[in-house]
C-alpha cells in the first residue's frame, strides 16, 4: 500500500445515504444522541446501507490496524452503520474517531483543556454535544490530530502525507488539509470545493469519481 494509513468518512463515502435518511428531524436528532438505535428504520431504509460495489474487498485489502473513521456524528450510531455495511470488521475500532465520541472522551478527562466546559452540560447531553461539537467535529483538525497521535505510535519517520482522508464533502477534505494530511474527494463531479462558513475553495489533492471503486484502488495501491 501506498498509505501508511487510511481513514474514511462514512456517509455518501463508503454509501449512497441519500436513500435511507428519509426520517424526520425528531427521529435523526434521537439517532445521533443514541437514544434510539438504527432498528427505527423501515426494512427498506435499512436494505439501503450497501456499501460500494467493490469497496468491501477494497477495505479488506487494507490492513486493519490501518485503517480507520473520521466521522461527524454520534458515536455509537456510526458504529452501528459500518456494523450494518459489514465493513466494521475491516477497521481498526482505536482508530474510529466520532465527533460526540471525542466529547466523551473529554468528560472523562480532568485534564482536558475543554473539560471545564463540557462538564457544564452534563446532565444535557443534546446540549453537550450541541455546544462542543464545533471543537471536535470535521471541518476542524481535532479528530484529525487524535487519529495521527495514535497512528503513529510506533511508527518511525513518518510524516503527515504518508495517511490519506478518504471523504465526499468539503469539511472532510478541508479537515485533512489543516494536519497536511493527503486527501482524496470522493467526487459527485466537482474538482473544488467551497466552505460557505468562509467562502474559500478547497481543491482536493486527488479525486475519484463516485463509485469509481478501481481508480480508488489505484490511488491506494500503485
Ligand atoms: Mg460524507
Amino acid at each position: 500500500m501506498k498509505y501508511k494509513g487510511v481513514f474514511w468518512d462514512i456517509d455518501d463515502t463508503l454509501y449512497d445515504a441519500s436513500a435511507p435518511w428519509d426520517v424526520d428531524v425528531g427521529t435523526e436528532r434521537e439517532l445521533m444522541l443514541g437514544k434510539r438505535k438504527l432498528e427505527v428504520l423501515t426494512e427498506d431504509q435499512l436494505s439501503c446501507f450497501k456499501p460500494y460495489k467493490g469497496l468491501s474487498e477494497l477495505m479488506q485489502d487494507i490492513p486493519r490496524e490501518k485503517q480507520g473513521i473520521i466521522s461527524n456524528g454520534g458515536h455509537q450510531l456510526q458504529i452501528d452503520k459500518l456494523k450494518l455495511l459489514e465493513v466494521y470488521e475491516y477497521l481498526n475500532p482505536e482508530l474510529i474517531f466520532t465527533s460526540y465520541g471525542e466529547i466523551e472522551k473529554i468528560l472523562k478527562d480532568s485534564e482536558h483543556p475543554l473539560f471545564k466546559e463540557a462538564i457544564k452540560y452534563l446532565d444535557n447531553k443534546e446540549e453537550l454535544f450541541f455546544n462542543l461539537r464545533g471543537y471536535t467535529g470535521k471541518p476542524n483538525s481535532y479528530m484529525f490530530e487524535r487519529a495521527l497521535e495514535k497512528i503513529k505510535v510506533g511508527e518511525k519517520c513518518s510524516s503527515v502525507e504518508d495517511y490519506v482522508m478518504i471523504g465526499d464533502d468539503w469539511k472532510d477534505i478541508e479537515g485533512a488539509q489543516k494536519v497536511g494530511m493527503d486527501n482524496i474527494l470522493i467526487s459527485r463531479d466537482e474538482k473544488h470545493l467551497h466552505n460557505p462558513w468562509t467562502n474559500k475553495i478547497i481543491t482536493p489533492n486527488q479525486i475519484v469519481e463516485r463509485g469509481n471503486i478501481d481508480e480508488l484502488r489505484k490511488l491506494l495501491f500503485n
